[in-house]
């Protein structure tokens, strides 16, 4: 019996340790800005082949400010073009509804994949 209690105190321990190194640390950050149609953008600017009146648009959000939760800003995200993770959190923001708002999120930035996960968003009229 005892065995089969450390077994099982053991497992737990990897288990967490596992989480924990899958676990991201990192921050969460006030996002500001707003989604534009990437595919709608490039047609405009490049010709590309955009058909969004038939499959619907590419929503990207681009960033005007980002902070920490001191006020600190990172210029290096200003201007730049991010995909929305796809999740639970975020599904009422991908919207084409929210195209022409002023969007501020709460969420992490993936610089590997150029994603934002999101965990709040408010939008307001332009
Ligand atoms: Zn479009």
């Amino acid at each position: 019996m005892k065995a089969i209690f450390f077994s099982i105190i053991i497992c737990c321990a990897f288990a967490i340790n596992s989480i924990a190194q899958t676990s991201t640390t990192l921050p969460v950050l006030t996002i500001e800005g707003n989604l534009k149609c990437s595919s709608c953008a490039i047609k405009k600017t490049q010709g590309a082949k955009a058909q969004c009146s038939i499959h619907g648009h590419q929503l990207s959000f681009v960033t005007q400010k980002v902070s920490d939760s001191n006020g600190k800003e990172f210029e290096q995200y200003k201007e730049q073009v991010f995909t929305i993770l796809l999740n639970d959190s975020s599904k009422d923001l991908v919207d084409e509804k929210n195209l022409s708002k002023k969007i501020t999120i709460k969420g992490k930035i993936y610089d590997s994949d150029n994603m934002i996960e999101v965990e709040t968003f408010n939008s307001t009229n332009l």
